[in-house]
């Protein structure tokens, strides 16, 4: 088989959700296994930054239907993502990877400032840079700020893992049964037929700025690292 072009460097968007293994906080065990994963794509060479959801902990707009403030929920919730952040680099570090977190809100005891030209360089030395607290403003999400990370930075393409659905489908499958997989999709057609992605601001930066990317399901053993080395798995989007 003809194996597949490595790409160089990518950013992989990782749901809260996950790491949370199905409950609220952190099961160290599926942060540990993304962990190894995310090492064998190292090993083979590819440039690797990490944006991770909050989803586990807390989400504004939940919050708010709950009667929180949603500003004050949303910097809860971008809170939230940088506790991921560093548990995903100390099991990164455990498997012998150099990793930098920056976030996005100041909080140098924790987390580098989020600087994009540190980030390549760090990027460049074969470091994981894993980006924390979204884009350090409410009404955001991780997904939107995964597209302007990667777009910033210069990312080849931008990954996003998913939970509990393993790419792009026609229709919704848990609705429609005829609903099937598709293993590529243009965003024109994404667009025109209402195929649900990511959110509406993270897919008109990638359609906008032509950033492939690649939908895939996280579930699969050796999902991540596939997709990090550049197999096509899920389904790719792009122009
Ligand atoms: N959030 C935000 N601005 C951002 C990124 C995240 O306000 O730039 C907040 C928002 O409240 C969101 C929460 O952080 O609900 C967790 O992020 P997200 O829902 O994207 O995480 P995921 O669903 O991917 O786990």
């Amino acid at each position: 088989s003809v194996q597949p072009e490595t790409p160089q460097r990518v950013l992989l968007k990782l749901s809260g959700e996950v790491f949370g293994g199905g409950k609220i906080g952190l099961d160290p065990d599926v942060v540990r296994g993304i962990a190894e994963q995310i090492a064998v794509a190292t090993g083979a060479g590819v440039q690797i930054a990490v944006v991770v959801g909050g989803g586990n902990f807390f989400r504004g707009a939940e919050l708010q239907e709950r009667g929180m403030d949603r500003t004050r929920a949303d910097y809860m919730g971008m809170l939230g993502t940088v506790m991921n952040c560093l548990a995903l680099q100390d099991f990164l570090e455990k498997e012998g990877i150099d990793t930098r977190v920056q976030t996005a809100i100041t909080m140098g005891q924790v987390a580098e400032p989020y600087i994009p030209r540190r980030a390549m360089r760090h990027l460049e030395k074969g470091r994981v840079v894993i980006f924390g607290a979204g884009a350090g403003m409410p009404f955001f999400s991780t997904d939107t700020v995964s597209a302007q990370r990667a777009l910033e930075i210069k990312c080849d393409m931008v990954l996003y893992a998913k939970n509990g659905v393993d790419g792009v489908y026609t229709a919704d499958p848990k609705k429609d049964p005829t609903a099937t997989k598709l293993d590529t999709v243009t965003f024109q057609e994404a667009l025109s037929q209402n195929l649900r992605i990511v959110d509406a601001a993270a897919f008109s930066l990638c359609m906008d700025n032509e950033l492939p990317m690649r939908v895939f399901g996280m579930e699969g053993a050796g999902n991540i690292a596939q997709a990090l080395q550049g197999e096509k798995i899920g389904t790719l989007v792009s122009a």
